[in-house]
């Protein structure tokens, strides 16, 4: 069975530090690298699901975002690429956007390109968004205390249908 994580990057791999665009800034959230090797011996795909509207606001380009997760990917120290896709949608809130959490397409559109199994896959995220993504999509939702804001005032989360995990890597620990 091919089954795969989706991964909020901002608040759930890294500290969320707002339209980061200096690959220094790059600080990984405790047990990151840790969960993300388990998710992997486990069999788990991994994608990476970013929303980045600093790009569409003109605060920062696509390629400082690459350089951010190319950090990324080198402070996690893992087997490269970490990731089996990476989706970045630019685009500010206000504009057309395919992709932008809680839009469920990249999601979708991976589950058919990998023949995942969506009663398998996960998306792991701090934000309303990431839970939306991963609903619409009809996978499994899970949130991280590692944001900005405590999980419970996500709506999905308060009414208990989205687990809630301390952090990334403890979500991983409890992965089957
Ligand atoms: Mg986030």
């Amino acid at each position: 069975m091919n089954r795969a994580i989706f991964l909020d990057r901002d608040g759930t791999l890294i500290v969320d530090k707002v339209y980061l665009a200096d690959p220094d800034g790059v600080e990984l959230i405790a047990g990151a690298a840790d969960g993300l090797r388990r998710a992997r011996s486990l069999g788990f795909k991994l994608f990476l699901l970013t929303n980045q509207s600093g790009i569409g606001r003109g605060l920062h380009s696509m390629e400082d975002t690459r350089r951010v997760n190319a950090r990324m990917e080198e402070l996690l120290g893992l087997p490269e690429p970490v990731f089996d896709g990476i989706c970045v949608a630019p685009e500010a809130p206000e504009q057309p956007s395919p992709y932008r959490k809680p839009s469920p397409r990249y999601i979708l559109e991976t589950i058919a390109a990998h023949a995942l199994d969506p009663a398998g896959c996960w998306m792991v995220g701090d934000s309303a968004a990431d839970v939306g993504a991963a609903l619409a999509a009809g996978i499994r939702a899970a949130a991280v205390r590692t944001g900005r804001v405590p999980p419970e005032s996500l709506l999905e989360v308060a009414a208990g249908r989205v687990p809630v995990f301390a952090d990334f890597g403890s979500f991983a620990a409890a992965l089957r």
